[in-house]
């Protein structure tokens, strides 16, 4: 049949992700990347791709299906969400957990009056996990969930450390503690804070003539950031920190631990290991796509979230197929 035509609205970690997973799905086309920056001074990693100017989306109209918006949640997607789901279908990631429900509000008003479909909050977590979750609680009601986060590479926390004085540069990779996973996993659902369910690794590069003890002071004793974790820092090279640390792996685990009759302990684990959490986010991102192009189609308009998509609808294949080959 006719290809899904998407369309990439911002271009950075998260839109580069999504041009390479187009290319993996047979049955999309990408339409172009549209950029609030000058377009010519975009390179993008495909050769056959077009960048065009975030103002261009208004002539495209016709000519795309689902715009994957690849913003960032704290500024571009509160202001981008509502605008675009008033003119096209969309898809987003946008993480920022405790404004989900004001945020899908104004998507959702501006779906309606328009008659589109915009999935908000979609990638892992937000996302696959928060399937889990859901699938946790509903199946084993006498029980409790747990959520850890990485290995994983935290921006948050790495911009924090190159704030401190001295640094030249570093990076801080979040680590789930094996003690707190394995005491979850043999059922005896402990009370733990996030504290005692990840530890904080530092790689840091020292500015010329910078004092390590005192940086290393500084890093551990930061309140919010470091101060309540267990915190390690190492000091690397310049050289160290381009060659080992370019990437952005993430991950994590949900857990559900319950019982079901006298002591009978049932545990559901998800896990993902990601060797780069935007090109995972952005293959997520791209499977519910095809959902949002299928739901609009249905006449399911305004803002939906994970929980509103039946699994069979992020597939390419029939749902006789899946009755078929992997039910
Ligand atoms: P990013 O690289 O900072 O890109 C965000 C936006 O900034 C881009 O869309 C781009 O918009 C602009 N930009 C990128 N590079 C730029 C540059 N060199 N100079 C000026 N502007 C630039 O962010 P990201 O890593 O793609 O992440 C985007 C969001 O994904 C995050 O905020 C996070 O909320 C979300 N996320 C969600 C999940 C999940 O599981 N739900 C997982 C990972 C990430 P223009 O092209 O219009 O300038």
């Amino acid at each position: 049949g006719t290809p899904i035509r998407i369309g990439i609205v911002g271009y950075g970690n998260l839109g580069r992700g999504v041009e390479a997973a187009v290319s993996h799905n047979a049955d999309m086309a990408l339409m172009g990347v549209f950029t609030r920056r000058n377009p010519a001074e975009l390179n993008p990693a495909r050769a056959d791709t077009t960048v065009f100017a975030y103002d261009a989306l208004t002539e495209h109209h016709d000519s795309i299906d689902v715009l994957v918006l690849c913003g960032g949640s704290k500024e571009d997607l509160p202001q981008q969400g509502p605008e675009l789901a008033a003119r096209f279908n969309i898809v987003d990631s946008f993480d920022t957990h405790a404004r989900i429900p004001e945020y899908f509000a104004a998507v959702d008003g501006a779906a309606h009056e328009a008659s589109t479909t915009a999935l908000i909050s979609t990638g892992w977590d937000p996302g696959l996990f928060s399937i889990n979750r859901v699938m946790g609680e509903s199946l084993l009601p006498e029980g409790d969930t747990y959520t850890f986060w990485g290995r994983g590479l935290s921006q948050g926390h790495s911009d924090a450390i190159r704030r401190v004085p001295g640094v030249a540069g570093g990076v801080q990779y979040t680590i789930p503690s094996d003690e707190a996973i394995d005491s979850v996993r043999s059922g005896l659902r402990p009370p733990l804070t996030t504290q005692q369910k990840h530890t904080r690794e530092c790689y840091v590069v020292l500015q010329d003539g910078a004092d390590a003890d005192a940086v290393r002071a500084a890093i551990v004793t930061m309140p919010h950031y470091f101060a309540d974790y267990n915190t390690t820092v190492s000091f690397i090279s310049d050289d160290e920190l381009r060659r080992d640390h370019a990437d952005m792996p993430h991950g994590g685990t949900v857990i559900r631990s319950g019982s079901t009759s006298h002591g009978k302990r049932q545990t559901i684990e998800f896990g993902l290991q990601l060797g780069s959490n935007p090109e995972f986010t952005a293959s997520v991102l791209v499977a519910y796509a095809r959902a949002v192009h299928r739901m609009g189609a249905q006449g399911q308009y305004g803002a939906k979230t994970v929980f509103d998509v039946p699994p069979g609808l992020l597939s390419p294949r029939s749902a006789a197929q899946l009755r078929a080959e992997l039910l």
